[in-house]
């Protein structure tokens, strides 16, 4: 049977209210999250935002001062109970692999499976190796093979007793740039064939919007915003979200007869006429706004950066406000040149109010059960 979306029995993660302070540090701070079996959810912020404390407390590395934790429908946390990660169903894999320098692949993928028969710990391991395609390194060890192959090992160490979250803490970012991706690949691919759910952090804006099916972002000990990767970045709850998933800029928007306008022009939608129009402000990014060169237009590029596929113009408005253009390679303006800067076709960007997504001030809590609209006032043509 389908679980139903979002139904919290069929949750194989739940965080309810869950807070942990450090001394004056809040470090969680009423964290509400429902991750299904199955799904996999990265995990975003700023360094010190509280990524790694959610992360120990979902293990067990850490006690919540308050909240209930449940993995799998079992209480792991709450003000009386407390699960040791050792009983937890919960499977890890770190940055450094933190394989066991002096056991074989076999024998590190065996560790966790004491409590098993020898032969169906051998079937096991059999079978997780052939899962991350390592059948041949089983007697190789941790320093004869490369960091990727490392880091398939870790991942099927904490797959081999089938947790029901595996946590994934900045796996990749001891790879190189070519070999990230491809392990990344790798290790989704063997997520998604045993159906495991995963918690992975990671502070790289394109690993949390290629890997996940969700995004939590994170800010201060708090969860900003959790949605799929599209509206993290396209429909950005708030500034901060805004800024921290990808390049934004800010110009302030008014409401005229029904329609938002800004100093690039109308805004796609209609807005009730008495909508309150200060502190308005549309969020463009640098591919969502679209450049002619014009004798005419009241904007001129003041400078650009060749990047290969596209060109970055940093574009001074009439306002004396400054926009960034992201345009293919084949349009490449000098510095000086008018030109008129329009929101490209089809672009219907996100409108702030003050720090918020306009629609949804005072905002609430992030509700995972929310309809996606709620947070979006703007009608789309
Ligand atoms: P992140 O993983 O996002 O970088 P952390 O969860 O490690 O953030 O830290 C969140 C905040 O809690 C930071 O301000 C950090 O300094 C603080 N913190 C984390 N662990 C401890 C600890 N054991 N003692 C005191 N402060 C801590």
């Amino acid at each position: 049977m389908i679980p139903a979306p979002h139904s919290p029995a069929a949750a194989a993660l739940e965080l309810r209210e869950v807070h942990r302070r450090y001394g004056k540090v809040a470090a969680a701070t009423g964290l509400q999250l429902s991750v299904q079996p199955g799904e996999l959810v990265t995990i975003i912020g700023p360094s010190g935002c509280g990524k790694s404390t959610l992360l120990r407390l979902i293990a067990g590395l850490e006690r919540p001062d308050a909240g209930v934790i449940t993995i799998a429908g079992k209480v792991a946390a709450d003000r009386r109970r407390f699960q040791q990660p050792e009983h937890r169903q919960v499977g890890l894999v770190f940055q450094d692999h933190a394989l066991f320098p002096n056991l074989t692949v076999a024998g590190n993928i065996a560790f966790g499976l004491q409590k098993s028969p020898a032969a169906r710990r051998a079937a096991r391991v059999a079978e997780v190796l052939q899962l991350v395609r390592l059948s041949h390194l089983a007697q190789r060890y941790p320093h004869e093979l490369s960091g990727g192959e490392q880091q398939r090992v870790a991942l099927a160490r904490a797959l081999a007793p089938s947790p029901a979250v595996v946590l994934l803490d900045e796996p990749f970012s001891s790879l190189d740039e070519t070999l990230r991706a491809r392990v990344r690949g790798d290790v989704e691919a063997v997520l998604r064939a045993t159906g495991t759910t995963a918690i992975l952090v990671t502070h790289d804006q394109t690993e949390a919007l290629s890997f996940g099916d969700r995004v939590v972002v994170m800010r201060s000990g708090r969860i900003e915003q959790v949605d799929v990767p599209e509206a993290v970045f396209e429909r950005p709850a708030s500034r901060f979200v805004a800024t921290f998933m990808g390049d934004a800029d800010f110009l302030p928007a008014r409401v005229r007869d029904g329609r938002l306008e800004c100093e690039l022009g109308r805004i796609p939608g209609s807005w009730p006429p008495d909508t309150p129009d200060e502190q308005l402000e549309v969020v463009l990014r640098p591919h969502e706004v679209s450049l002619a060169a014009d004798e005419h237009g009241d904007a001129t590029v003041v400078s650009s950066e060749y990047r290969g596929v596209f060109t970055l113009h940093h574009v001074q408005l009439g306002s004396g406000r400054t926009v960034r253009a992201l345009q293919l390679h084949p349009v490449r303006l000098a510095p000086g040149q008018r030109v008129v800067a329009r929101i490209s076709h089809g672009t219907i960007p996100t409108v702030l109010r003050g720090e918020h997504a306009a629609g949804t001030f005072p905002r609430p809590t992030p509700a995972l059960d929310a309809p996606e609209d709620a947070r979006r006032p703007i009608t789309t043509p």
